[in-house]
């Protein structure tokens, strides 16, 4: 506004249109409207060229120049265009100063500065040669037409307009890059955490499928121990049974029998109750083996076995003791009643022809007994099996099939004759 005021008066329109006849405020309107008009230049290129920004130096210049036009406007109205002597110096530096300002300001990197920087180097130049023209270094030639001022003010004017227009440009620009960039980082963002739960997502199901896998391995695992356990349990019943049991005839075995056998004893010895004990061999066994061979001998040991079972009673100890050789322990059983049972199986055994293979095989057995009566103070079991093993010595001895109850003058029962 200042400028247009400038060069309104300048070129003689306000005094013509605004103030016609007044000629006295010519004599001061001229350098006051300079004043203000390069006040303005000033103002603007601080404003524009963001002199708050710039170092030290710069700052300190402008205040300087600033202060000093501004100060001069005070006597302007008194004396006149006087004032211009003195002002004039300032005017000059503040032209170079605002060019430097905006070279500076270009060179780092303040883009705004360069259609400023145009306007005032056009400006500048034209203001320059005019100047010294009208100092009257210039006299024969005239170099500027006097409307050049007029038209390089007006581009002045016009530069600092697109000067404006691009620095507002400058700063769209620079807030959709920043938008842009903005926008660009958070679309970064989300690609990455979408990536990241992407990630975590199969990391998880990763997990869960080796957990699963896991478990399944594990329960596979318990269940081929639990199967072991039960195969372990199972084999160690039968082992347990297999030491026990004499596998051909199903009966207890020696080793067994022994242990089953002193519980029995130790209990009659206390409670001072009878118990006998019945030793048995068949007669002749070889024989059988020799006419009609080991496997059918085998057989008859079963079947000698299931006879000797079938007769016994709940209570008794049966056990296959050797070979052909066959023991029972019967308690609650005086030796008089182990008789009876006796002559009951051999005779059953007599009776019992076994049918095999076309064969009729008759079987007898020889049996000893040995009694540990109430009144007995005989405390040793293998006494006790000595005594029956005598008497099944005797029963052989005497002729084989029949009955002897050991005694200290042993006596045989003889085979009854039906
Ligand atoms: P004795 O009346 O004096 O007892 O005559 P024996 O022939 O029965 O006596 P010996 O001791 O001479 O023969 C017993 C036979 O029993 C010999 C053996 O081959 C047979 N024997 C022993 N154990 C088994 C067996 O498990 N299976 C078979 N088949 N034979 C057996
Ligand atoms: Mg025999
Ligand atoms: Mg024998």
């Amino acid at each position: 506004i200042a400028m247009i005021f400038y060069l309104g008066v300048g070129q003689g329109y306000a005094s013509h249109y605004l103030w016609p006849e007044q000629t006295l405020i010519n004599i001061f309107i001229v350098p006051l409207s300079i004043e203000f008009a390069v006040m303005g230049v000033l103002l603007f290129a601080g404003s524009f060229l963001q002199i708050t920004k710039q170092p030290r130096g710069w700052r300190i210049a402008f205040q300087i120049l600033l202060t000093m036009i501004g100060l001069s406007i005070i006597p302007t109205p008194f004396i006149g265009a006087k004032i211009l002597d003195i002002v004039l110096p300032f005017i000059l530096l503040t032209f170079i100063f605002v060019l430097s300002l905006a070279i500076h300001a270009w060179l780092n990197g303040y883009k705004a500065a360069r259609f400023y920087l145009i306007s005032w180097t056009i400006f500048l130049i034209v203001t320059f040669i005019s100047t010294l023209e009208s100092m009257g270094f210039f006299t024969i030639t005239k170099l500027i037409p006097d409307q050049m001022i007029l038209f390089s003010s007006v581009y002045v004017a016009a530069f600092q307009s697109i000067a404006l227009a691009d620095q507002f440009g400058l700063y769209k620009q620079e807030t959709i890059n920043a938008q842009s960039a903005f926008m660009e980082e958070q679309r970064k963002a989300l690609t990455l955490t979408k990536e990241l739960t992407q990630t975590l997502e199969h990391a998880r199901e990763e997990l869960e499928e080796k957990v699963s896998e896991r478990t399944r391995e594990l329960t596979e695992v318990n269940e081929k121990l639990a199967r072991e356990v039960i195969e372990r349990e199972r084999a160690q019943q039968e082992a347990e049974l297999l030491a026990r049991v004499d596998p051909l005839t199903g009966l207890f075995n020696r080793r067994h029998f022994s242990h089953l056998a002193d519980m029995k004893f130790k209990n009659a010895i206390r409670y001072k109750h009878p118990l006998s004990i019945l030793i048995f061999d068949i007669d002749l066994f070889k024989k059988v083996n020799d006419t009609f061979g080991h496997q059918i001998g085998d057989q008859a040991l079963i079947h000698v076995a299931e006879i000797f079972q079938r007769q016994a009673r709940g209570s008794d100890v049966l056990a296959r003791y050797g070979g052909e050789e066959f023991i029972a322990l019967l308690p609650e059983t005086t030796s008089a009643d182990a008789q009876h049972s006796a002559e009951r199986l051999r005779k059953m055994l007599e009776d019992s022809i076994l049918q095999i293979k076309g064969h009729s095989i008759s079987l007898t057995i020889s049996i000893g007994i040995a009694g540990m009566e109430i009144v007995d103070e005989m405390t040793d079991f293998e006494e006790l099996l000595k005594q029956a093993d005598e008497a099944l010595y005797l029963a052989k001895g005497a002729g084989r099939n029949r009955v002897v109850v050991f005694e200290k003058k042993s006596f045989t029962s003889e085979p009854t004759l039906e």
